[in-house]
């Protein structure tokens, strides 16, 4: 089972990534996890990203394409994966079919979340991310228990680079221009499923695996 998480910056594609993660056992493949992974461990590659990354930018495709080519190739991703990120522009999502079908393979589901932009900004510009743990909260909607600390680990708190408010203007922008289209463009491959992003974590994940367990077959929007 191939999925492709679809869906703004901010409209919790990682959230419900994790969730069927442990649901269905598959890998979770963010290609902005891969790049942060970059970044931080300061590779030519990561170098390079940071820049386009911190400005709300896309990194090339040829990049990104080559980071997922070879992840959706090892063996854990042989049961199914999630791409939470990618596709990210038509060129990509073209590369990917190629690969796929290259592999034997096909994107079963793609799960688009709907999120207006006035929400999408709220949330992004409070996120905050735990640097030991990975764990997130949010300054209204998620809070630790003690201001700025990870309930988890204890390690302070940080905001991601490109969650300030410029950086998220830019991201949705980007988007739009950008990343948008592709809706259609599964739509038309008959693989779209839209499930509003405005719903509690769980209501938004039962509707989502409702898709999954119905095998894709039901409301395409
Ligand atoms: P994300 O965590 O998915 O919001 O990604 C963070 C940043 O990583 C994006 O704003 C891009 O700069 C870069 N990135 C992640 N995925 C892609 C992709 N598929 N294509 C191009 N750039 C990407």
């Amino acid at each position: 089972m191939n999925i492709v998480f679809f869906g703004p910056p901010g409209s919790g594609k990682g959230t419900q990534a994790q969730l069927i993660v442990t649901r269905y056992g598959i890998p979770q493949i963010s290609t902005g996890d891969m790049m942060r992974a970059a970044v931080k461990a300061r590779t030519p590659l990561g170098d390079m990203a940071k820049a386009i990354m911190d400005a709300g930018g896309l990194v090339s495709d040829d990049i990104v394409l080559g980071l997922v080519k070879e992840r959706v190739s090892q063996s854990d991703c042989s049961g199914g994966f999630i791409l939470d990120g990618f596709p990210r522009t038509i060129p990509q999502a073209d590369a990917l079919i190629a690969l796929l079908n290259g592999i034997g393979k096909k994107i079963d589901f793609v799960i688009s979340l709907d999120v207006d932009n006035q929400e999408l900004i709220n949330r992004l510009s409070g996120r905050r991310t735990c640097p030991a743990c990975g764990k997130g909260f949010h300054v209204l909607y998620d809070t630790p228990e003690l201001e700025g600390v990870c309930d988890g680990c204890g390690a302070f708190l940080v905001q991601r680079d490109d969650d300030s408010e410029v950086t998220v203007i830019n991201r949705l922008k980007v988007y739009e221009e950008q990343t948008s289209p592709l809706k259609s463009y599964f739509k038309n491959l008959g693989i779209l499923h839209t499930v509003s992003g405005i719903a509690t974590i769980t209501e938004i994940e039962h509707q989502i695996t409702a898709i999954i367990d119905a095998g894709g077959i039901g409301d395409r929007s």
